[in-house]
């Protein structure tokens, strides 16, 4: 079944990344000077300001960093209540998600988790959107 979402941020590097998505492939930039591993896409390394990455497939583990629930509408699409969860990638970075499958509520700081595709649809037509269940 494919949820409506709001729409994605476009563009050049953000592009790059929603084509892997597509694919099932989960790739973030690394930095071919330094191997920082950056989110969101730039056209620069935040570390070292090498223009130079390679888009790198990471390994979907992660673990919960902090979460909250919308209790309020911001999104139609979003209905609340909304659960949103942070959660750092085992390669380094910060990724801003959803919960699949569990509730944060009550899960604490370093619960493991990984990386699943949940298929989605905004106003530029159907994607796949990483998310977390719980490992
Ligand atoms: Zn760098």
């Amino acid at each position: 079944m494919t949820e409506r979402r709001p729409n994605r941020t476009l563009g050049p590097d953000h592009d790059t990344f929603w084509s892997y998505c597509n694919l099932g492939e989960f790739r973030l930039q690394k930095c071919n000077t330094c191997a920082k591993v950056q989110w969101p896409p730039t056209p620069m390394c935040n570390e070292c300001l090498s223009d130079q990455f390679t888009w790198t497939p990471m390994s979907g583990r992660a673990t919960i960093n902090t979460y909250c629930t919308f209790e309020r509408p911001y999104y139609k699409e979003c209905p609340p209540p909304w659960e949103a969860v942070l959660v750092e990638l085992e390669e380094g970075p910060l990724f801003m998600s959803n919960p699949k499958g569990f509730s944060v509520e009550g899960r604490p700081r370093g619960t493991p988790v990984k990386l699943a595709f949940l298929d989605c649809e905004d106003d530029a037509g159907p994607f796949k959107l990483p998310v977390f269940e719980l490992a």
